[in-house]
């Protein structure tokens, strides 16, 4: 069978084997519910309590603020159904941006059903939102920015800070949709003035079907899931042990020897364009040349169908991504791809998408 190269780390990665160790014995020898009182139940309770504390450090939180959920799209609900329900007497406008992922998107499409208004920004050429359209479209009503950290297709780094400062001058709240971003980008949410953040540990290694939100302490949110008084009374449901201290586990290592495998990561990435740029003719590099994720690269190849090209990079064992999604509507490449390297050679991914024309 033909070597799986696998360049699609922006949809999923593998599970690191440090973390898949770590998880296993919370599955069936340390099964304990951890809101049980004994032995077992309280080995669970230290389990999560420590991983909470691992997330809480990777990005400069407090471990309090900091509640494990399902995932990054259920981390994403939370956070503006969260708020918007819980300070719709304040006001009623959310603003946030065309490129959003669906879990921001179609969460602010669904709160537009029931009554609150939602502004998209758009993005440049580059993917980039503007900061003066940002601060233009805020009213008396907004009660809530949410702006990704940095895109999952075309990998462009938004002014977070400057967004987080806009915010903070204004006294609305800010949630970034960091999934993308945890792991590859090093973040500190009180220096960026973050209120609230998303996370997927199966964007960092960890594994899938496990995230967390942080939310600062003193942001008026609402739990949207009714149940028990799990995560402080915020998100009802028996605690996955297992997944919490995986995705611990991965944080915590994503951000070991960080510096030194970054560098890496954006020399291979910038290789990687320039000799596609140099051997392919007319292709075009999306999103931002430096402002993107060390490694992420989205390349349009003219008059190349992408879901054709996703196909014949198949038969070669290459895993590509080529999605069809909002971001196209501002970008119109003809066809993309989209590859995240990772440092072992016989792991590479490539996705490709089919664009929108
Ligand atoms: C993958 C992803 C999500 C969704 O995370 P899940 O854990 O798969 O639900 C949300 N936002 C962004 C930017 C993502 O890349």
């Amino acid at each position: 069978m033909e070597k799986i190269r696998y360049f699609d780390h922006a949809a999923t990665t593998a599970t690191k084997e440090e973390v898949l160790k770590e998880m296993l014995p919370y599955f069936n020898l340390n099964y304990g519910n951890a809101s049980s009182m004994y032995s077992i139940g309280r080995k669970s309770r230290k389990a999560v309590e420590e991983a909470r504390q691992k997330t809480a450090v990777a990005i400069g939180a407090e471990t309090k603020e900091v509640y494990f959920t399902s995932c990054g799209s259920e981390s994403d609900n939370l956070a503006i159904k969260g708020v918007a329900y819980a300070n719709h007497k304040r006001g009623n406008h959310i603003i946030t941006t065309k490129i959003e992922h669906p879990a921001v998107l179609h969460t602010c499409q669904h709160l537009e059903r029931e009554g609150f208004k939602v502004t998209y920004l758009n993005v440049n050429s580059e993917g980039l939102i503007s900061l003066n359209e940002l601060e233009e479209a805020i009213t008396p009503q907004t009660i809530l920015i949410s702006v990704m950290f940095a895109n999952n297709e075309i990998g462009t780094i938004q002014p977070i800070k400057e967004i987080g400062e806009i915010a903070k001058r204004h006294h609305i709240y800010f949630h970034t949709d960091a999934v993308q971003a945890i792991g590859n980008l090093r973040i500190n949410v009180k220096e960026y003035n973050i209120d609230l953040l998303s996370m997927s540990a199966h964007k960092f290694y960890g594994p899938k079907g496990m995230g967390a939100l942080y939310v600062k302490t003193g942001v008026d949110f609402e739990k949207i899931q009714d149940g028990g008084h799990q995560e402080r009374n915020m998100r009802a449901g028996t605690e996955n042990v297992a997944g919490i201290v995986g995705l611990g586990k991965a944080i915590e290592l994503a951000y070991e020897n960080f510096d030194k495998y970054n560098e890496k990561l954006i020399s291979l990435r910038d290789y990687y364009i320039s000799q596609v740029q140099e051997k392919i003719p007319n292709t075009k590099l999306n999103g931002h040349k430096e402002k993107r994720l060390p490694g992420n690269a989205n390349i349009s190849f003219e008059g190349v169908d992408g879901e054709a090209l996703l196909l014949n990079l198949d038969v070669k064992g290459i895993c590509a991504s080529s999605r069809f999604s909002m971001y196209i509507r501002f970008f119109r490449p003809i066809s993309c791809i989209s590859s995240n390297w990772i440092t072992k050679p016989n792991c590479t991914r490539v996705t490709t998408c089919n664009i929108w024309r």
